[in-house]
């Protein structure tokens, strides 16, 4: 426990401030503060010819690469890594520094991050190109690796607030994966020691947030960076930054990440720690079980049905804007929603409810559904 309140406070300590909407481009980077310390360069271009910078830190033998936001709306991990520079900043974790160096992609996809999409220009999600190797992102992701040859790689993503466990359990606020590198989903050296990482993670973030840790689905994809990656030799490791209840903004699940990366960053480089693994199969694994919200005994047509709302996100104004669609209207018994309001059979008129659009405004209103985010 003292370990992971040591973290905090350093978390809270190096927080870089201004970064609290989801909104996240190559405008917010701020990489010339950190220039000082860091070998900031630029690793090439994207479609839109936007600049794909890569930071270099450290001096050990082990060498890890790390990336984020090659899915451009996906920004969480990114501001974790920012922190974590200015942690490195502020003198904090030299020993990681004294045994690794880091290669570090804050935003692979700037074009995504600039108009707060998952997919590039081109509209390809970059994270099934790795074998196709057709965009200039992932040729810049694959000819980075080749040249410095990680021993570690970490994918940083953020995932939907759909996900949780078993039925009444908390969302997943975390969620990792020892990439398979076949379909056998076969355990090598390597990817024992993805799995090593994952479960240290795990148990120490147990302490703290028991029941919020969870494995993300495994099933081979050669086509996904973090199986190319991990047929290629590296150890890889899939960082997903998931949702705590109604922190949309995503500011708790930033912290854990931090407190993750770290955690993941200390173990590789202390030589000294086994990479034998006893628990990663057991770390329960992902379920799509949540909706936003759900309104429950709402009474459409003389039927008693659920209805199952989330969130659209898109970027209004230079922000985030989190509009209610309808997904679902049946029953949903065997759902939760991150918030739930009983209607006790009140009719609502079908027209308030069309499936797949926004809500009707005045629903919403009256609802007070839309929250303040
Ligand atoms: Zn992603």
């Amino acid at each position: 426990m003292n370990k992971i309140k040591d973290l905090t406070d350093i978390f809270i300590n190096c927080r870089l401030s201004g970064l609290s909407s989801k909104y996240l481009n190559n405008d917010h980077l701020r990489l010339d503060e950190l220039k000082p310390l860091f070998k900031v360069s630029e690793l090439g271009y994207s479609v839109n010819q936007e600049t794909i910078y890569c930071i270099n830190i450290g001096k050990g033998r082990t060498k890890v690469l790390l990336w984020s936001q090659m899915h451009g709306n996906e920004s969480t991990s990114t501001k974790s890594l920012l922190d974590l520079m200015n942690a490195f900043n502020n003198n904090e974790f030299l020993d990681v520094l004294e045994n690794c160096t880091l290669f570090i992609i804050p935003i692979l996809n700037p074009d995504g991050a600039r108009e707060y999409t998952r997919v590039n220009y081109n509209k390809v999600d970059l994270n099934r190109d790795a074998k196709n190797n057709s965009q200039p992102e992932s040729k810049l992701l694959n000819d980075y690796y080749e040249k410095i040859k990680p021993d570690y790689c970490f994918n940083l993503h953020d995932q939907r607030t759909i996900y949780g466990g078993e039925k009444g359990i908390s969302p997943s606020g975390l969620s990792f994966l020892a990439p398979c590198y076949d379909i056998q989903s076969s355990i090598n050296v390597n990817r024992r020691k993805s799995m090593c990482v994952i479960e240290h993670i795990y148990n120490d973030l147990s302490l703290v947030i028991k029941d919020r840790i969870r494995l993300y689905d495994d099933d081979y994809n050669e086509d996904c960076f973090g199986d190319h990656f991990q047929k290629k030799g590296a150890a890889t490791i899939l960082f997903e930054s998931g949702f705590f209840e109604l922190d949309y903004n995503r500011e708790i699940t930033r912290k854990y990440m931090f407190i993750s990366i770290v955690t993941a960053l200390n173990l590789i480089s202390d030589k000294s720690k086994s990479i034998i693994t006893t628990e990663y199969l057991s770390i329960p694994t992902n379920k799509v079980i949540f909706y936003d919200i759900i309104l429950k005994n709402v009474n459409v047509d003389s039927m008693n049905v659920d209805i199952g709302i989330n969130f659209i996100e898109t970027l209004k104004g230079g922000d985030v804007e989190f509009t209610p669609y309808v997904f679902a209207r049946e029953d949903l018994s065997k759902y939760s929603g991150h918030k739930e309001i009983d209607m006790h059979n009140r009719k609502i008129a079908k027209g308030a409810l069309i499936i797949d659009v926004k809500l009707n405004k005045s629903l919403v209103n009256e609802l007070n559904i839309k929250l303040n985010l």
